[in-house]
């Protein structure tokens, strides 16, 4: 697909598999509205070190969690680029430095639900009911950055991982929903190396790569190349595409 001058909005663009996916499609000529929490400071820096080097791209500040912030967020992103082709629904959290045992439910309270639901889950379904009147005029995309948290039993927490299910299973509603105009689909990454993970134990890290069929952990271009992958091939909707080096299935 040639991406010169398309549209896209990638959310919690600001770091990782965000920035990654952000920084190949400006290199393919894109427009990009670059979301970031609007007390991250690291949006604003990308922002500028992108537009310094030529890129057309915007900063779209907007917390994806929060009711109202997120569609507001949307609709100016959508006037920013005068329409929208593409939607990268990636910004996710773990809510907690490292992950925690699924036998501790303790650990999860109503909050920390609320946090991951809000998030993962319902921030995807905010910001694509308020820009399907545009990707339906566009005949565009919907990506989301789910996880192989959410094909089977392992994950940060026991909530994220029901998170990341529930957005697999979203994807494919939608995919239902908005068609035939707009497609759907998901990446499902296994183990990142991006900030997310850097705080989590080595021993986790390793136990994945020792499990990983390629032998290395997933980077974050290797997911940013899946999500331009799956956006650009038209007869692909309500697919879920693993990207994982081979470490789910051994
Ligand atoms: P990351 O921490 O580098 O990126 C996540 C970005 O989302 C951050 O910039 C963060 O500020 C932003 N964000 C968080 N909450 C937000 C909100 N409410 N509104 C707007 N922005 C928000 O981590 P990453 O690994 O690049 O994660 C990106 C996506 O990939 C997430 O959805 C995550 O669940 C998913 N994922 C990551 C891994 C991994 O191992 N790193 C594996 C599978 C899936």
């Amino acid at each position: 697909m040639n991406w010169t001058s398309k549209r896209a909005l990638i959310t919690g663009g600001a770091s990782g598999i965000g920035l990654a996916t952000v920084e190949i499609l400006c290199r393919m000529g894109g427009r990009v509205a670059l979301n970031h929490l609007p007390n991250d400071p690291s949006g604003i820096k990308e922002v500028k070190r992108l537009r310094t080097a030529g890129y057309d791209v915007v900063s779209a500040p907007g917390d994806v969690s929060n009711p109202g912030e997120a569609e507001n967020m949307v609709t100016a992103a959508l006037k920013a680029l005068g329409g929208l082709d593409l939607l990268v629904n990636n910004a996710g959290t773990s809510n907690s430095r490292e992950p925690i045992p699924f036998e501790n439910l303790e650990a999860m309270d109503e909050s920390f639900w609320q946090t991951i639901l809000g998030t993962n889950l319902i921030g995807p379904y905010r910001c694509s009911k308020a820009a399907a009147d545009s990707l339906r005029l566009s005949h565009g995309v919907i990506i989301n950055t789910a996880s192989v948290a959410g094909l089977g039993t392992r994950g940060s927490s026991l909530a994220y991982s029901a998170s990341k299910a529930a957005l697999i299973n979203l994807t494919r509603n939608l995919a239902k929903a908005l068609s035939p105009e707009i497609r759907v689909n998901a990446v499902a990454p296994g183990l990142v190396d991006t900030p997310w993970t850097k705080s989590w134990p080595e021993s986790r890290k390793q136990k994945t790569l020792d499990r990983s069929l390629l032998k290395r952990l997933v980077l974050p271009e290797d997911v940013a190349k899946s999500i331009i992958f799956l956006a650009g091939q038209g007869a692909i909707t309500g697919e879920v595409l693993v990207v994982d080096c081979g470490s789910s299935i051994a």
